[in-house]
C-alpha cells in the first residue's frame, strides 16, 4: 500500500473512480484515436497518413476537455467514419489495468458506495462492459454526456451532487487526468488521487499536485 493511502478508504463512505486511465488501460483508446483513426480517415479522404494524422491532431487539440471530444457520434459524423465499429474491431485489446480487477472485487467487500464516474460515450461503455464486464462492479455508474457537461466543468459536479448527494469531506476520486482532478478540487472534493501509469505501453506519469500512485491496487494493498 502507498504509505499516503493508509486509511484514506477507511475514511469514505463514495469511492468515485474514473474508467478509461484509471481502471482500464488507456493504451485501448490510444490505439484507436492515434492509430487506428487516422488510417482510416487517411485512406477514406485519399491522403497521406501525415497529413491525416496532422489534421487530426489540430482538430483534437481544440475539443481536448470539451464533451464533442469524447462524443463518438460528433467524430463519426465530422469523419464520416464508423468510430464505434472501429472500437469493436478492435475490442481484443480492451484490457484492465494492473491490479485493477482485483481492487474492484476486494472494493465490494467495503462498506463504501462505488461509483463509475467517466467521461466516456455510452456506446464506448456498452462496449467494455460486454466485453470485460467492467459495469458490474459498481452501485451506479454515472456518464458526463447524460448531463450535458464533461468532468472538466463545475456544472458536471453540480448535477452529479443533485443525482447523488455526496460529502465532499468523505469522498475518495480517482482519476487519471489532472485537469479533471482540478475541476472536482474546486468543486471541493478533498480526497483526490491520480493514477500515474495509465497507459500499460507509455512511461509513468508524475503527480505534480495530487497524491499519486500507480495503480488502484495501492489505495489497499
Ligand atoms: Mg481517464
Amino acid at each position: 500500500m502507498h504509505p499516503s493511502c493508509r486509511n484514506i478508504l477507511n475514511k469514505c463512505d463514495t469511492l468515485m473512480l474514473d474508467m478509461d486511465g484509471t481502471l482500464l488501460d488507456l493504451a485501448y483508446d490510444s490505439f484507436i484515436w492515434l492509430d487506428l483513426v487516422p488510417k482510416e480517415y487517411a485512406k477514406k479522404m485519399n491522403m497521406s497518413l501525415g497529413d491525416a494524422t496532422a489534421q487530426l491532431y489540430k482538430h483534437f487539440m481544440s475539443l481536448q476537455g470539451t464533451l464533442k471530444w469524447y462524443s463518438s457520434d460528433y467524430w463519426s459524423e465530422l469523419l464520416d467514419l464508423d468510430i464505434i465499429k472501429l472500437h469493436q474491431m478492435e475490442r481484443d485489446k480492451i484490457q484492465y489495468l494492473t491490479g485493477a480487477e482485483e481492487f474492484l472485487n476486494l472494493i465490494k467487500t467495503y462498506d463504501i458506495r462505488v461509483l463509475l464516474v467517466t467521461n466516456a460515450h455510452n456506446d464506448i461503455l456498452k462496449l467494455k462492459s460486454e466485453v470485460i464486464g467492467i459495469d458490474q462492479y459498481f452501485d451506479q455508474v454515472y456518464i458526463s454526456h447524460d448531463f450535458g457537461a464533461p468532468k472538466e466543468s463545475q456544472l458536471f459536479w453540480k448535477k452529479l451532487s443533485n443525482a447523488e448527494p455526496f460529502d465532499i469531506k468523505r469522498t475518495v476520486f480517482v482519476d487519471d487526468n489532472e485537469i479533471v482532478l482540478d475541476s472536482a478540487k474546486q468543486f471541493g472534493i478533498k480526497s483526490l488521487i491520480q493514477i500515474t501509469k495509465p497507459d500499460s505501453k507509455q512511461k509513468q506519469q508524475i503527480a505534480k499536485n495530487y497524491l499519486g500512485v500507480k495503480g488502484v491496487l495501492e489505495l489497499i494493498e
